[in-house]
């Protein structure tokens, strides 16, 4: 291969690592999405009705969730019941289950 070659090939695979890298954060779920209704989600589990979701217990989170997968300390992240966008940490639907 030519430098030339190189030094292209070089640049084209720099400039993806580094939009990869600048990749923005997916949006976070609006809990008046349907999907998010359906599972009674909050963004704030503090605040979930616990008349209208008896499953609730006080302390449990997103951040304690087993689907929970944002990294430890993190606000926010994602769920897989939620493709392509992110839950709050202290959050809470009704599909909650307890880490191992
Ligand atoms: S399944 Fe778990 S991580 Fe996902 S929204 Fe419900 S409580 Fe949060």
């Amino acid at each position: 291969m030519t430098s030339r070659r190189v030094f292209i090939l070089q640049s084209v695979i720099g400039t993806s690592a580094l939009a990869s890298g600048m990749a923005m954060a997916a949006p976070m779920v609006d809990e008046k999405d349907t999907a998010a209704m359906g599972l009674g989600y909050a963004a704030d589990s503090s605040k979930v009705d616990a008349k209208k979701q008896p499953k609730h217990a006080a302390g449990n989170s997103c951040a304690n969730c087993a689907l929970y997968q944002g990294k430890a300390g993190a606000a926010s992240g994602p769920c897989p019941l939620f493709a392509g966008k992110e839950v709050t940490a202290k959050g809470w639907c009704s599909a909650w289950a307890k880490k191992a």
